[in-house]
């Protein structure tokens, strides 16, 4: 299997080493991104995933512990209730991110994981008796999906495990047997996943729309599209892995994350997209939120305010699979020809936000959930006010169109012949 510093990067595949990039840092520093590789067979979007383990930062976890708890907020059922001090005698541990695989054909007792009836029956504690599936082993880390499309189609309980953990940042998992209390736990993983719309049974957004839905960013893989890539992967096929550019790469996550804090997203951006949801008509707020996260990504990644172009390419992959193409083509044509016009609107509209803010006592969060919580304000104040619009001319009876007869109505034989009897003449 190839290892990082192995592959190859060009025009056809680094949207997804980009991707990676940023869904590797933000798992990393706690907040589960999930992303979808699309592309057709040979493309290398399943070895580009499966090598990007070999640049995770290692994490820190309480000794031993197979929930993966962070020595900071543990939570699995052993350690959840442990003092600082009891939690520093056992000690911690430096282990590899996490990354493990599901298969397309996985059973739903070895992805969520079961109640060990046996250890039960011995009157021990019965929550010290889970055997743990593969996502509550990947707390903290990475599980990686290949052919997703055809989980959906043939497996519809494990996808609806993946809507409960991928629904919340933590999300959460089930752990059932039949006669038994069931066991609920949070989980914390980011799910990356791959598959071919082209082959059957199709794209994963036409089998499970709610699913696709859920997915951050989806990227399309495709083939490199001239001679000279295709020359240097051909040369590249005895390329020698490079464990220092690898580490390197570790070390550029360890400090994107210390920089997190100094980076936050922009009125302005908020602005341009909260518009963009309204005049677009985009159906999912999650789509926003991906956006929103991914700039703050970014900026910590690069050491600098994303630009325009960078923003422009990450609406490409959130909103990939949450419009069609020719919206999504006008939304980006729209975000390029942000000019002088649009900007002075803008201006108008961050000045309407802020004596609307000064009028609303809000609690004061600091950081990011700050800067979230205003984004959706904003977002639902400018929706809220276009639905009001619609309402308010409705509900204006001098908008009404009235069919329906003006004088009260009354028993047909209290009627005077001519005006129940009419003659063609009047009719007309
Ligand atoms: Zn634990």
């Amino acid at each position: 299997m190839k290892r990082y510093s192995q592959l190859i990067r060009h025009e056809g595949n680094s949207g997804l080493f980009d991707i990676i990039d940023i869904a590797i840092l933000s798992t990393y520093a706690g907040i589960p991104v999930h992303i979808h590789a699309e592309g057709l067979r040979g493309t290398g979007k399943t070895t580009i995933i499966r090598a990007s383990r070999n640049i995770f930062p290692k994490i820190e976890r309480i000794k031993g512990c197979e929930f993966n708890c962070d020595p900071k907020r543990p939570h699995c059922p052993k350690h959840r209730d442990l003092s600082p001090e009891e939690i520093e005698r056992i000690g911690v541990e430096l282990i590899d991110m996490p990354f493990l695989e599901i298969s397309h054909s996985a059973k739903k007792g070895t992805v969520v994981g079961s109640i060990d009836v046996g250890k039960l029956l011995s009157k021990e504690n019965p929550q010290a008796a889970l055997l743990l599936g593969t996502i509550p082993r990947a707390h903290r880390g990475v599980i990686f999906i290949d052919e997703i499309n055809r989980l959906a189609d043939t497996a519809p309980e494990i996808v609806d495990i993946l809507l409960d953990v991928m629904g919340t940042k933590p999300g959460r998992i089930q752990i059932e047997e039949v006669g038994m209390p069931t066991v609920e736990l949070p989980v914390q993983v980011s799910v990356w996943a791959a598959s071919n719309p082209d082959e059957e049974p199709g794209p994963l957004e036409d089998i499970r729309r709610q699913l696709s839905d859920r997915f951050d960013f989806v990227v399309n893989v495709e083939r490199p599209k001239d001679i000279g890539t295709v020359l240097k992967i051909l040369e590249g096929r005895d390329l020698k892995d490079d464990p220092a550019l690898e580490m390197e790469k570790v070390k550029e996550f360890i400090k994107a994350k210390e920089r997190l804090d100094q980076f936050y997203v922009s009125d302005d951006l908020k602005t341009t997209l909260a518009s963009m949801y309204i005049n677009f008509g985009l159906e999912s707020i999650r789509g926003l939120e991906s956006i929103l996260h991914g700039v703050w990504m970014l900026g910590a990644l690069l050491g600098k305010k994303p630009d325009k172009k960078d923003i422009a390419y990450l609406v490409r992959f959130a909103l990939k699979h949450r419009t069609d193409g020719k919206n999504l083509a006008e939304i980006l044509k729209n975000l390029e020809n942000h000019n002088h016009k649009a900007q002075e609107n803008h201006q108008k509209a961050l000045n309407e936000f802020s004596v609307r803010e000064n009028a609303i006592s809000v609690p004061q969060k600091e950081g990011y959930k700050k800067d979230k919580f205003n984004a959706l304000r904003r977002i639902l104040s400018v929706f809220s006010n276009s639905l009001k619009g619609k309402v308010s001319n409705a509900a204006d009876p001098k908008n009404v169109n009235i069919k329906a007869p003006v004088h009260k109505a009354v028993p047909i034989k209290q009627l005077d012949i001519n005006e129940c009897v009419k003659t063609e003449d009047e009719l007309w």
